[in-house]
């Protein structure tokens, strides 16, 4: 298959591909997600297929608003109102109650669905132009690190899909925060780029899921069947070093190997020269940590290093993110400094 480009300025054209059943690369501002006709059962099962993605790993549906909530859901709570008003559209995905229109391959047969509102005006003019809302997880195949841009999608998804728009970089960088207002209290079940303080500063308390935190044993039964596989992560094992990053970086630079690469704060990359050295970003800014993660992971697939050490970002605000995802690319394999 061909993979056809489209500009920022074809999101008309690009849409063209969802209302005929096809698969579409979307940039939104948190990763680019593959998307495909979310009332459609057949369109949305080629997601899995292209991904290699488990059946039972529900997608998030995307609207172009909040008034299309209604459509979908079912006893939506004030919460999910006041979240909406504040944070949409935006990086949050909420989970309620679905309707029966929404298709079974959408949610792995939950009887709850994922609902998110996108900020990127590109993916705004396409899911306006399309007039359906589109189901999309992540553009990257399954367990690799997401895409933030559209070369890295491309990596993974050319000839697999149909049409793919450009919309630049990614300006958050980690996939949407997820909280479950299914539940009281709500719960956060994957950090991003709203933060757990702002979610509370709305609803007051909010849970954190155990499986942001830490790995889910075999026989815990995580709220969303995807939780629990392995992801974001690059082909070799990574080690995670928390704690003061002068201190990370000093023990970094103790037990990196020759052939081991780094991924560290910019101030610290003179250390560990002679080492493919991917650097996240100053230590003080967390925004571009969060922009610049999944391509450090990315990277170091192309460099047949053995191992890879990273220095643990701050865990507040977005830093609650980043985190998780260097964890979970880590398998948990994290060092305490
Ligand atoms: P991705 O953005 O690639 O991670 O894919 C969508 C994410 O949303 C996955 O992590 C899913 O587990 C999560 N998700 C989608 N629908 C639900 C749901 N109904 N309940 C819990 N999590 C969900
Ligand atoms: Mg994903």
């Amino acid at each position: 298959m061909n993979t056809q480009r489209f500009t920022a300025r074809e999101a008309d054209r690009a849409a063209e591909i969802l209302k005929a059943g096809g698969l579409l690369g979307i940039p939104t501002e948190t990763v680019y997600g593959l998307g495909a006709n979310g009332l459609d059962p057949e369109a949305v099962a080629r997601i899995f297929a292209a991904k290699g993605r488990p059946q039972d790993n529900p997608l998030i549906l995307h609207i172009p608003s909040a008034d299309w909530l209604e459509r979908y859901c079912l006893d939506i709570p004030n919460g999910a109102y006041a979240l909406a008003r504040r944070f949409w559209p935006g990086p949050l995905t909420m989970i309620l109650k679905r309707r029966s229109v929404v298709p079974d391959v959408v949610t792995a047969g939950l009887d709850t669905v994922g609902m998110r509102c996108p900020a990127h005006p590109v993916c705004r003019a396409i899911l306006t132009a399309a007039g359906v809302p589109v189901a999309a997880p992540s553009g990257n195949t399954s367990g690799r690190p997401s895409p933030t841009n559209m070369a890295d999608m491309l990596e993974d998804m050319d000839g697999k899909i149909e049409g793919i728009v450009d919309g630049g970089p990614c300006s958050v960088g980690v996939e949407s925060t997820i909280v479950d207002l299914t539940v009281t209290p709500p719960r956060l079940l994957r950090p991003g780029g709203v933060t757990l303080e702002e979610l509370r500063d709305v609803l007051g308390e909010v849970a954190v899921d155990a499986a942001v935190t830490r790995l889910m044993g075999a026989d815990e039964h995580p709220r969303a069947p995807g939780m629990k596989y392995r992801h974001y992560a690059p082909k070799a094992p990574v080690t995670v070093v928390q704690g003061d990053p002068a201190e990370s970086a000093r023990y970094i630079r103790r037990h990196v190997g020759d052939r081991d690469g780094v991924i560290c704060f910019d101030e610290f990359v003179p250390l560990f020269e002679g080492h493919p050295t991917e650097a996240m970003g100053p230590a003080a800014d967390q925004a571009e940590q969060a922009r610049r993660v999944f391509d450090a992971l990315r990277y170091f697939d192309g460099t047949g290093v053995e191992q890879i050490w990273a220095q643990g970002p701050d865990p507040s605000g977005i830093g609650l993110a980043v985190s998780n995802r260097l964890n979970k690319a880590a398998g948990f394999h994290i060092v305490q400094v």
